[in-house]
């Protein structure tokens, strides 16, 4: 049984109508995939089967003019597939493929389980690659491979090389392949799962839809595996607390199962102004089913759908963590929502977190609701010092100083639910 959430009113959508699915996904020229390990491996190692059904599927939906980008999971699997004699006697041993990554993640570098699965991913990725580069060219089209991190996603520099690579890539008609570099990757650097990657990349490509092929269906009221009467949610308008309730944490009695990467990937996508869905990646057709505007899965959709979000405001929204808080009053808060202006030290209550200059930081109100995100002109040492004064006291309070504003209103984005 399916069912809606979270349903809200949205200006290229029907009120309270069900979503024309055909007519929607009918515009899509940009698609980004993003698989797991478990929809590519059998048992503990890659399956060429597997792959090779979905390198079929995405050279078709390439042929019928969608250009592709894939994000893939797999090269800790396939690395420990190969190097099972070492890890049978590891902590790494214990490890369900698909589960690999988030204990990675975990251990925080303490444990040598993480070496042991950088090691893996390693030898893993040279052949989920090569896997891939067969397969496509099997099918008649060539594939590259980009591996990346949280850093360059942060750095706004890195971020622009690689969306003008990924950009040439599709104007030669070429199928980018993503992964985590797990190599580097490790604790501050280390985005941790591919859901988030891939919905990062959706936005710097400026995808009209990230696709998350996962070992579910789709989103559930609660985690099918333990609750038979959980109901599939096919269409969520709005991501809301009731949602992320819903979603859990990872091994939560309440999670719905490897569903809180998932929302916080759909809350990126959709925050954006582009569509996502999940759909179940064992289904044999299941992309050409989404893409047809079949209902299979759940659609999450963008609140205001009108409203695309340009490259840069998506890198400073959605690309980067947040490093702080702000929490503004309600006269700083209308100048910023309503008259378009910046953020000045005078309208500061409080501030958290440990950010320095150009870092992203969330602005606040006082019922402690996010309303806005911004690069910030000063530290957090030297907001604190200068919250709740005015322009003209600055000089005298940390002598010499740059900027009026502690966030420019060209640097800074209005979260769209703020302003429904
Ligand atoms: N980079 C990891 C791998 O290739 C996967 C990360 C994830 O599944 O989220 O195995």
């Amino acid at each position: 049984m399916s069912t809606s959430m979270g349903l809200s009113s949205s200006s290229r959508l029907p009120k309270n109508r069900a979503v024309n699915r055909q007519q929607l996904f009918s515009t899509i020229k940009r698609v980004v995939v993003k698989v797991g390990s478990s929809t590519l491996t059998e048992g503990t190692d890659l399956s060429l089967i597997k792959m090779e059904r979905l390198v079929e599927e995405l050279s078709q939906v390439k042929q019928n003019g969608i250009e592709v980008v894939l994000v893939t999971s797999g090269a800790i699997a396939a690395g420990r597939g190969r190097l099972a004699h070492y890890f049978q006697d590891s902590a790494g041993s214990t490890l369900d493929p698909s589960q690999s990554t988030k204990v990675a993640s975990c251990n925080s570098g303490i444990n040598p389980v993480i070496p042991e699965l950088q090691a893996a991913a390693a030898v893993g990725q040279i052949h989920l690659m090569y896997g891939y580069k067969q397969l496509f060219e099997q099918f008649g089209h060539l594939a590259a491979m980009i591996l990346v991190t949280q850093d360059d996603f942060d750095h706004r520099q890195r971020y622009t090389h690689i969306s003008d690579t990924l950009r040439t890539l599709l104007r030669f008609g070429v199928i980018p392949v993503i992964n985590e570099n797990d190599t580097v990757a490790v604790d501050e650097i280390k985005v941790g799962d591919n859901d988030t990657i891939s919905a990062y990349v959706t936005n710097l490509v400026e995808a009209d839809l990230l696709l998350i092929l996962s070992d579910q269906a789709g989103f559930y009221t609660r985690d099918p595996r333990k609750y038979p009467e959980a109901e599939l949610i096919s269409t969520i308008i709005q991501i809301t607390d009731e949602i992320r309730a819903a979603a859990g944490g990872a091994g939560t009695e309440k999670g719905t199962g490897g569903m809180q990467t998932k929302i916080r990937a759909a809350e990126i996508v959709t925050g954006a102004g582009e569509i996502m869905v999940i759909a179940d990646g064992s289904q044999p057709l299941v992309i050409n089913q989404v893409l047809s505007g079949r209902e299979v899965g759940t659609l999450f959709l963008p609140p205001d759908a009108t409203r695309r979000m340009s490259a840069r405001r998506r890198w400073i929204a959605y690309s980067r963590p947040t490093r702080g808080v702000l929490f503004v009053d309600d006269g700083a808060k209308k100048a910023l929502t309503t008259g378009g202006k910046s953020l000045l030290p005078s309208g500061i209550r409080h501030v958290s977190g440990d950010f320095k200059f150009g870092d992203t930081v969330s602005c606040c109100d006082g019922n402690q609701q996010e309303f806005a995100r911004g690069l910030v002109n000063y530290t957090a040492q030297e907001t604190k010092q200068i919250l709740g004064k005015h322009t003209r006291q600055l000089q005298k309070i940390i002598g010499n100083f740059y900027y009026d504003e502690v966030i420019h209103r060209d640097n800074l984005v209005l979260l769209k639910s703020s302003q429904n």
